[in-house]
């Protein structure tokens, strides 16, 4: 019976080690709310835990339950998300917010089934929710799970392929008995002692049948597919303060940075439009941002303008109500790199 022998020493240790976090109770202190189970995992899709927690403060501060957070203002989500990325995340996660109070008179429901109804609930979400808030005996796998289960049986299918069979083996060593603790003492081992790097596997409560440390290749698990190399996009981006305020556009509601607020310029391509988008007496940087999104790479160019009529169909943000920290992390880049520049003092 070694799935039961693995649960069982993994809750052993969690009993001892669980990390604490904001959205988390005590191990065998029950189950959490709901609401925080579900902001956490939806903040925590491609960001690390450090960088989730201040966001998790705010939110939970301004919106302390999911009734507060559907009646919210759109502009005031995005603005206080800015910074953690992927913005489609942030749209569902209001959608869902406004579904759940609206269709479930505010409780989330318990079965993953029903979890993936509401918008931005995928499959490891509703299971990670399930488990956690229910207490349910849900498969959770993350990228921290995947690469325990990955190492402890000895996995050597390359990911993405290895998605199925880590999964397959994942479920068999769920526990009927805290499966919500369980999910999350997996998530800590991967994330404090199976780490990518360098796995601590003498502080591992479940090293002695670690197949991988046996073989000696627990550091090289689990193994990748090589990825294609990130295509290059290029574009401009145009920072103009005029006499009412800095000149901002709103990106579409779809697509990348939907709906966020961003300097002007033309759509990201490989040979960028090279246009201003209006007129302007513009100096050019000789310096470009450059900033990594999921499927390629960006460069942007910047020039910088101080002008007295504002072009019309732009939104207008009054110095005094300017922050650069509301604008996703792209714009915020090219901010601080103008503002650092020598041609930003005519920009003043
Ligand atoms: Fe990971 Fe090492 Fe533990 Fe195996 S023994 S699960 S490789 S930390």
């Amino acid at each position: 019976m070694r799935e039961r022998a693995f649960a069982d020493r993994l809750l052993a240790w969690y009993d001892r080690n669980a990390r604490v976090l904001p959205w988390r109770v005590a191990p065998g202190g029950g189950t959490a709310d709901p609401y925080r189970v579900w902001l956490s995992e939806v903040m925590l899709q491609q960001t690390t835990v450090a960088a989730v927690i201040p966001y998790f403060e705010r939110f939970l501060a301004n919106w302390p339950d999911v009734h507060a957070l559907a009646r919210a203002e759109d502009a005031e989500v995005m603005a206080a998300w800015a910074g953690l990325g992927y913005y489609a995340r942030a749209r569902n996660m209001l959608a869902c917010a406004r579904a759940v109070a609206a269709d479930h008179d505010g409780r989330f429901p318990f079965t993953e089934a029903a979890l993936r109804q509401l918008p931005g609930i995928g499959p490891y979400t509703a299971a990670a929710i399930a488990a956690i808030a229910f207490d349910r005996p849900a498969n959770v796998v993350d990228g921290n799970i995947e690469r325990v289960i990955a190492r402890h049986a000895d996995i050597r299918v390359p990911l993405p392929d290895a998605k199925k069979p880590i999964a397959a083996e994942a479920a068999t060593r769920v526990p009927a008995d805290r499966p919500g603790d369980y999910a999350q003492a997996m998530m800590d081992l991967g994330a404090t002692v199976c780490t990518p790097r360098d796995p601590a596997c003498g502080a591992c409560p479940v090293h002695a049948d670690c197949r991988a440390r046996m073989a000696g290749v627990a550091g090289d698990l689990p193994l990748r597919r090589a990825r294609a190399a990130r295509p290059q996009r290029r574009g401009w981006a145009h920072v103009a303060l005029s006499d009412e305020g800095w000149v901002l556009e709103r990106r579409p509601p779809r697509g990348l940075l939907g709906g966020m607020p961003g300097w002007p310029g033309g759509a990201w391509a490989e040979v960028p439009d090279d246009a201003a988008p209006f007129a302007a007496d513009w100096a050019e940087l000789d310096a470009e941002v450059r900033h990594v999104f999921t499927h390629f790479e960006l460069r942007l160019r910047i020039r910088v303008a101080r002008i007295e009529t504002p072009p019309a169909g732009y939104e207008l943000v009054p110095r005094s109500a300017f922050d650069s920290a509301s604008l996703p992390t792209v714009m915020k880049k090219v901010f601080a790199l103008a503002r650092a520049h020598s041609a930003f003092e005519r920009v003043r």
